[in-house]
Parts: C-alpha cells; sequence; structure tokens
C-alpha cells in the first residue's frame, strides 16, 4: 500500500537455511523477529518499525518433486539441477519455497494444465504470506490444494513438515501461528490446458472489474462478517450501504469500485489508513450494528 516507515534491521535471506539461522541468531539476543512476505496485505506503522524483519521475497523457487522423491527431502535444489530428473506425468505437486510468488505458482501451474489454482488468479503476494492468510475468495481458497507444509517452529527454532492432517486453516487464517513458513508442497488435479488457461483469464477480468488491482492498497481491510448478522452483506456491500465510500482521511481513500479496500492515492500516511478503518468501523457499527473485524495485518513497534 506503500505507507508506513522503514524497518531498523532487513534481513533477505537467500535460501530457507539461511532464514532458519536469521531466526534463530535473532532469538538468541532476544528479539522475536517479523516475516514480510510481498506485504500484499500489510499496513506498517510511521517512522522506524523496531526489531528485525525478515523478508522472503529472495526465496522463490517453485520445484517439482523428482522422480520417487518425497517432497518432504531437502529443498536445495535448483531448478536447473531438475532438468536431469524429471518428474513422472502423473505426479501433479509443486514445491513452492516461501517467497515465490501467487501469480509465479497460478502461472506454473497453468502452463502444465493442472487444476486447482484459478481461484488465486489476481492475488498478489507470495506463497508464505497465501499460506499464513488463506488467501483466496468465491472460487476457492489455497489451502484446498495444500498437501503438506514445511515450518519453523517460532519457539524451539526447529523445521517440521507438517501433514495437511495436522494443520486447521479456517477463513483467512492458515492456522500458522507459531510458525515460520518456509515453503508449501500442493497437489493439483488433472486438467486440460486450455480450460485452466481460460478459468484464469475469467478470474482475472472478473476481478480487475470489480477491484482495484492497478491501484495501492493491502487488500480486503475486514473479513467478511458471519452472513446470519449482516443480512448476507459482505464487509464490502456493508461499508457501501452505510455511506462509507464517500470517506477520506488525507490520500487514503475508500475505493470506490470496493468498499472494502482503502487505496493510497500517492501521499497517504499509515496514520491516515489506521483512522480511516477506524472511522469505518464506527460507521458501520453505528449504521448497522455490525462489527467488522480487521483481515489486513498491522505491524506497530509497541506490539513487540
Ligand atoms: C489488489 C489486491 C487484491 C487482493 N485480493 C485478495 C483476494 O482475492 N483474496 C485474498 O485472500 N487476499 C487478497 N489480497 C491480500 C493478499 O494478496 C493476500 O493476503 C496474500 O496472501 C498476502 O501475501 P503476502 O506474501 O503479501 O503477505 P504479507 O502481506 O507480507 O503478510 C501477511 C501476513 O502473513 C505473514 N507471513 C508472510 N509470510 C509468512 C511466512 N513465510 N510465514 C509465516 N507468516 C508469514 C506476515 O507476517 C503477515 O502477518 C489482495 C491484496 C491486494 C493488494
Amino acid at each position: 500500500m506503500r505507507v508506513g516507515g522503514r524497518a531498523e534491521w532487513l534481513l533477505e535471506p537467500a535460501n530457507p537455511e539461511e532464514l532458519v539461522r536469521a531466526w534463530n541468531a535473532a532469538r538468541e539476543l532476544g528479539i522475536t523477529p517479523r516475516i514480510l512476505g510481498g506485504g500484499a496485505n500489510l499496513v506498517i506503522e510511521d517512522g522506524v518499525l523496531e526489531g528485525v524483519v525478515i523478508a522472503t521475497s529472495r526465496l522463490r523457487y517453485i520445484l517439482r518433486p523428482a522422480a520417487g522423491e518425497d517432497p518432504s527431502g531437502e529443498w536445495t535444489r535448483t531448478p536447473e539441477s531438475l532438468q536431469h530428473t524429471p518428474p513422472p506425468a502423473d505426479d501433479r505437486r509443486l514445491v513452492a519455497w516461501c517467497g515465490a510468488t501467487i501469480p509465479g505458482l497460478v502461472r506454473a501451474a497453468t502452463e502444465l494444465g493442472w487444476s486447482g489454482l484459478e481461484g488465486l488468479a489476481g492475488v498478489p503476494g507470495q506463497i508464505g504470506g497465501a499460506t499464513a492468510m488463506n488467501a483466496g475468495g468465491r472460487w476457492g481458497d489455497f489451502w484446498d490444494v495444500v498437501e503438506s507444509v514445511r515450518v519453523l517452529d517460532c519457539d524451539s527454532g526447529v523445521v517440521r513438515d507438517l501433514p495437511r492432517a495436522e494443520c486447521r486453516p479456517s477463513y483467512r487464517d492458515g492456522g500458522m501461528r507459531g510458525f515460520v513458513v518456509l515453503g508449501t508442497v500442493v497437489r493439483l488435479a488433472p486438467g486440460a490446458k486450455h480450460e485452466v488457461q481460460a478459468r484464469v483469464s475469467e478470474y482475472l477480468q472478473t476481478k480487475r472489474r470489480v477491484q482495484p488491482v492497478t491501484e495501492w492498497s493491502a487488500g480486503c481491510i475486514f473479513k467478511n462478517p458471519d452472513p446470519s448478522k449482516s443480512g448476507g452483506r459482505s464487509a464490502g456491500k456493508l461499508v457501501e450501504d452505510c455511506g462509507g465510500k464517500q470517506l477520506s482521511r488525507g490520500d487514503a481513500v475508500v475505493s470506490s469500485l470496493h468498499g472494502n479496500f482503502i487505496v493510497n492515492r500517492g501521499h497517504a500516511s499509515a496514520a491516515d489508513v489506521f483512522t480511516l478503518i477506524e472511522d469505518l468501523r464506527d460507521l458501520v457499527r453505528e449504521k448497522s450494528g455490525v462489527d467488522l473485524s480487521v483481515e489486513v495485518k498491522v505491524w506497530r513497534s509497541s506490539d513487540r
């Protein structure tokens, strides 16, 4: 969303092993780092954010498990080395390191003609963020295709592979509290390439029509409320019905396309965004009685 200040420390590990070492080194100094993916669902306060931020953007490989290989094995190979060990055609798994982008994984699956990720078309960010947030929408959620997740246990500093059955993902929450996602194995379904491509194009077109995808935003600000309390209305519809689309604070404005998006017109501060979020919550509570809860993640120095 291009608001907020600077990190006191920013570490950019080049592979999962470096991330683990960086995490454990910070913990030995008594610091719990924050993990930054693509920043597509995040608002960071103005000024200097104290502590350590570990950015995952260099951990961007997408691999196919080699013939007979358990993808929970070492993930240190590069795509180049895989050219010599072609995987079996019926193994439709992809291993995505946490910094692989969501559009990159959707593209890889589409090129292979594999189905299951089309619903993520047009969602920005990285696989670590998609796993932690259970990114998705009306055409499905990321966790629908997750087979296992390689995580770093935040307290013990130990790396583990969590099978799907051990995880409890829910709406916009991958249930990854207490873990750093190092990478995710997805299992996709056979499909016809032209059909997968057609679905991706259709969903992208729809998203471009209804969301401000080319503007600076952090995605949906609020979670959709329980339909029984909101009369079936989404958070965006509630904001719109309550007159919230007219609200702004500085350069932070509610999108005219979608009531659940705040966009930065150019010079908004994080403080503008935080104030506008509270204004919208107050307005919706007052006019409809619904208490909206915030989906977007907020980072402040005082949280640590
Ligand atoms: C235009 C636009 C459209 C969007 N549309 C959608 C949509 O349709 N559906 C949807 O669900 N979302 C949508 N989003 C929100 C966003 O794309 C998703 O939430 C995405 O999964 C965020 O990924 P990220 O890597 O950017 O995460 P970040 O914003 O970097 O981080 C989000 C949270 O995940 C944590 N996190 C990140 N990486 C890791 C990791 N490796 N391990 C543990 N925790 C981690 C962070 O600490 C933070 O708490 C949209 C955003 C924009 C800007």
